[in-house]
């Protein structure tokens, strides 16, 4: 596995691997089993894989989530060798951003709504990124994870938009056997909390927005949204905070109807 930090070693490392596919699985590390499907699902599609490690700050808005996100970046090479993965790019954040750097794609609509909303540009901070990452790596196909609904929305918006030549698959968002989608700031919750938490994949489940909100709120926690979502397919989605911990999850409520 070859570990690159900047962008002329990643497009040397991919230089000879052109003839076959190309998979990028783009993270922040802290690696846990939602990365892992999505590993496993680009190394069965993909002749070469790629990670990108890197956690974007452009798509923070409070410092405090920016500098207390979980760094391992050890441990997260080690779980990344064992997946199969052929190069990780995991750059500073100066090589993504150097001084002057001015650039920024906005998915206008999508990206405004639901976390749009209560994260003022983080989409902006997320579409760069991408757009970013498949300009270095060129993949053939990008997976990520139902988990984050709106981020595959605004994504695919922007592939379209941009007549972009890549395809992007979603992989099913990987849950605790208590029902609590894995997320890398699950580690933050005290087992109270935790406890607390379980009532958003139970309210999700109900497939009702009303419904939902009622169990959220009698459960104590705070809720942000809890919304149908105007994605394919609509979307049942909220966001809430448990203690000083936001969490995010959403279910699908039809099958997706458009390929792409
Ligand atoms: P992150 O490192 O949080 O930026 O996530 C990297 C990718 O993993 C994104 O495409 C996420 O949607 C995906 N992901 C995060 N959590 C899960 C999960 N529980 N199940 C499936 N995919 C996930």
């Amino acid at each position: 596995m070859k570990i690159t930090r900047t962008i002329a070693e990643t497009r040397a490392a991919l230089a000879g691997r052109r003839d076959g596919a190309v998979g990028l699985v783009p993270t922040m590390g802290a690696l846990h089993a939602g990365h892992l499907a999505l590993l496993a699902a680009a190394r069965e599609r993909s002749d070469t894989v790629v990670m990108s490690l890197f956690v974007n700050p452009a798509q923070f808005g409070e410092p405090a989530d920016l500098n207390g996100y979980p760094r391992e970046e050890q441990r997260d090479l080690e779980v990344a060798r064992e997946a199969g993965v052929d190069v990780v790019f995991a750059p500073p954040a100066a090589e993504m951003y150097p001084p002057g750097y001015q650039t920024w794609i906005e998915v206008t609509e999508l990206g405004a709504t639901l976390e749009g909303e209560h994260r003022a540009g983080h989409f902006r901070g997320v579409a760069t990124v991408c757009l970013k990452l498949f300009h270095v790596v060129r993949p053939d196909t990008a997976f990520y994870g139902q988990k984050d609904a709106q981020q595959v929305a605004v994504l695919r918006r922007m592939v379209a938009d941009l007549n972009l030549e890549l395809e992007l698959v979603v992989v099913p968002t990987v849950r605790d056997a208590d029902g609590l989608a894995l997320s890398s700031r699950n580690v933050r919750l005290s087992p109270e909390e935790r406890a607390r938490a379980l009532a958003l994949p139970r309210a999700l489940a109900t497939g009702d927005p009303e419904t939902a909100r009622v169990i959220l709120e009698s459960a104590g926690v705070d809720v942000e949204y809890v919304a149908v979502a105007p994605f394919d397919p609509p979307t049942l989605a909220a966001a809430v905070r448990v203690g000083t911990t936001r969490l995010i999850d959403n279910v699908p409520l039809e099958p997706r109807k458009e390929e792409s």
